[in-house]
């Protein structure tokens, strides 16, 4: 990897942080907190909020396998995506690379940031093809993206291939593993000793159940995350956001059982689906939806929205052509939609 501050923006490097009274006020023993202009009387809501959320880092950090150094949170993984960008990628200049297809925000994060995205598409197994995403980086490439279990394609992407990115890419590798609690294989987390310059992002918008409150993770070394600390929103995450978080961290036990009932309903799935006739191939899924291929997929798509049930139509992505992404519900919501697929075009 290439040193640190020959990869971060120069702007960024230079940046002295806007200082939040919360800030510049750490220790614990007052009572009388005249600091902030803040309205004294108790909504519970009254006080501005951790900026760098140490209780709600403790504890994520307990089940994580990491330490609070290593933990950016931020309003979703998009803000982290976004910030990504902003730290390490000069507008008009830098380039990023990423496997295609993947996740859309990527693409739209570059383009908001001014930053040429160069796609490489996978092969045909949705494995990344790294010799072709290594050629395509040139010294101007800060960032190379993965996400592993990928979206749309629901895939574990190979741990050699994550592995020869991290050794060979000399900037930032960022593995998505925003499906990783659905998953046979551990995650990268716990690799942050081994590669300077691995980012990896989760979040609690899926196996966590809040995706309402846009809660979202960075797992870096201390400077990577020392840096996206510096240019974040000094209270990026509010008060809501932290406590519903930390409420739900000690009922980890519940998002387990949530966890293998969805697996469960996954495997279900997979042979309902593909027992479909039209059917002709359901992805095999380490996430919590299957991508379906079958040949009339739009209007299969719409046949579905006018029966009220809305699943993702991602015929138009690269390698995806007459491919539906279905998201697993509970069993109701996915014996609803068998029975309704069952009767398409009869
Ligand atoms: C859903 C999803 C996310 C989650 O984004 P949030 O902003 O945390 O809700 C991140 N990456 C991928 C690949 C996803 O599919």
């Amino acid at each position: 990897m290439r040193p640190l501050d020959e990869l971060i923006r120069p702007n960024i490097a230079a940046l002295e942080p806007y200082s939040s009274a919360r800030d510049e006020y750490k220790g614990k023993e007052a009572h009388v907190f005249l600091d902030a202009n803040e309205n004294p009387y108790d909504t519970g809501y009254n006080r501005y909020p951790d900026p760098l959320q140490r209780d709600l880092k403790e504890k994520i950090c307990s089940i994580k396998g990491a330490t609070p150094a290593n933990l950016f949170l931020g309003n979703g993984s998009d803000e982290a995506i976004d910030l990504m960008f902003r730290v390490f990628c000069r507008p008009g200049i830098d380039n990023v690379v990423a496997m295609e297809p993947s996740y859309g925000m990527y693409k739209v994060c570059a383009n908001v940031n001014d930053i040429e995205y160069r796609a490489v598409r996978t092969n045909a197994q949705f494995q990344p093809e790294i010799d072709a995403m290594l050629a395509a980086a040139d010294a101007n490439t800060k960032l190379m993206f993965f996400c592993s279990p990928n979206n749309p394609s629901g895939n574990l992407v190979e741990r050699a291939l994550l592995e020869r990115a991290l050794k060979e890419f000399q900037g930032i590798v960022i593995i998505d593993e925003a499906y990783i609690d659905f998953a046979s294989e551990p995650s990268f987390v716990r690799q942050l000793d081994s590669y300077p310059n691995l980012v990896v992002l989760q979040t609690f918008s899926k196996a966590w159940g809040l995706a309402g409150i846009r809660l979202g993770m960075a797992f870096a070394q201390p400077e990577i995350i020392n840096v996206m600390n510096k240019v974040k929103y000094p209270y990026n995450v509010n008060q809501l956001t932290q406590d519903r978080a930390s409420a739900m961290l000690d009922d980890y036990q519940k998002i387990r059982e949530w966890t293998e009932s969805i697996l469960k309903e996954r495997a279900r799935m997979e042979t309902l689906v593909s027992a479909l006739p039209y059917c002709t191939q359901v992805l095999p899924s380490d996430a919590n939806f299957i991508l379906a291929r079958m040949p009339e997929a739009t209007k299969i798509y719409n046949y579905l929205v006018d029966n009220g049930i809305i699943v993702r139509n991602r015929s138009r992505i690269t390698l995806c052509q007459d491919s539906l992404r279905i998201t697993i519900g509970t069993s109701q919501e996915n014996d609803q939609l068998i029975e309704c697929l069952k009767k398409y075009n009869l």
